[in-house]
C-alpha cells in the first residue's frame, strides 16, 4: 500500500465530498481525515453541519458524490453492493439516535442478529450474545422485549447488537441524542468502555462538550469543513 504514514491507519478520507440535490447542496466539502486503528473519535458541529453525512460515508450507506473513502483498505466510494453488504456485516457496528431494535424479538434476540446474518453456526451464538450484553450491563434484561426497557437499556442493548461479531469500526451517531441526563451518561459510560478496550475504532457524533472530552481526538465541523 505505499506510505508507511497509513500503515496504522485503519480510515482514510481524500477529498470526500456529498452533495445533494441541484441545484445541488454540499453536505460534506472535499474533507480529508486519518484515523488510526483503536481511535476514539469524536465528531462535533452543529445541526446541518455534515456529521451524519460523514458517518454514512463510513458506514457504506451513502456514497461520496467525489473523493475517496478508505476502511481497512476497502475503498467504499467505488465498492460493489455485495461488497458493501459484507463489509457492513462482518466490519461495522452502527448506532443510532433511535435505538431501531425489532421490537418482537427479545434483547438477546436481537444481539443474536449480525451473528445469524453472517452465518455463524447457532450453538455458540447464545453464548457470544449473553458475554456481550454482560459487557454493557444488560445480562438481566436478556429475555426482556424492547417495550420492556426504558431508553438507556434500549441503548445498551443496540449496542450490544453492535458489538458482538467483533467489528473493527463502532459508529456512533448522537447515541444519547434521545436520552435523558442519567441514561445517556449510562450510555457514555459503556462508549467510554468500549473505546478503552483498543479493540475497536469508534467514532462517535455527539453534541456534548464533557462527552467529547474523553475522546482520543475531536473534529469539530462546520459547514461541511472539518475546522
Ligand atoms: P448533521 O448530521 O450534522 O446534522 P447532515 O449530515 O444530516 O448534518 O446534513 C448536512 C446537510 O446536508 C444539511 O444541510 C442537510 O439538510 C443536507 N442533507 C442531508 N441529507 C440530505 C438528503 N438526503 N437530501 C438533501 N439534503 C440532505
Ligand atoms: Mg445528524
Amino acid at each position: 500500500m505505499g506510505s508507511s504514514a497509513f500503515v496504522n491507519s485503519v480510515i482514510r478520507l481524500v477529498k470526500a465530498s456529498r452533495s445533494y440535490g441541484s441545484p445541488p447542496v454540499t453536505a460534506l466539502d472535499a474533507v480529508s481525515l486519518s484515523i488510526n486503528r483503536g481511535e476514539f473519535v469524536a465528531i462535533t458541529g452543529p445541526s446541518g453541519s455534515g456529521k451524519s453525512t460523514l458517518l454514512n460515508l463510513l458506514g457504506g450507506l451513502d456514497h461520496p458524490t467525489s473523493g475517496e473513502v478508505i476502511v481497512d483498505e476497502i475503498h467504499l466510494e467505488s465498492a460493489w453492493d455485495h461488497e458493501l453488504t459484507l463489509y457492513r456485516r462482518l466490519k461495522l457496528g452502527i448506532v443510532f439516535q433511535f435505538f431501531n431494535l425489532l421490537p418482537s424479538m427479545s434483547v438477546v434476540e436481537n444481539v443474536e442478529m449480525p451473528l445469524l446474518l453472517r452465518g455463524d453456526p447457532h450453538h455458540g451464538i447464545r453464548v457470544s450474545a449473553l458475554e456481550i450484553l454482560g459487557l454493557v450491563g444488560m445480562t438481566h434484561r436478556a429475555n426482556h422485549f424492547p417495550h420492556q426497557l426504558s431508553g438507556g437499556e434500549m441503548q445498551r442493548a443496540a449496542i450490544a447488537r453492535a458489538l458482538v461479531h467483533t467489528p473493527s469500526l463502532l459508529l456512533a451517531d448522537e447515541p444519547t441524542g434521545n436520552l435523558d441526563s442519567e441514561n445517556a451518561s449510562q450510555v457514555l459510560e459503556v462508549m467510554a468502555k468500549i473505546a478503552s478496550r483498543r479493540t475497536t475504532t469508534v467514532i462517535m457524533v455527539t453534541h456534548s462538550d464533557s462527552v467529547a472530552a474523553l475522546a482520543d481526538r475531536r473534529i469539530r465541523i462546520a459547514d461541511g469543513h472539518i475546522v
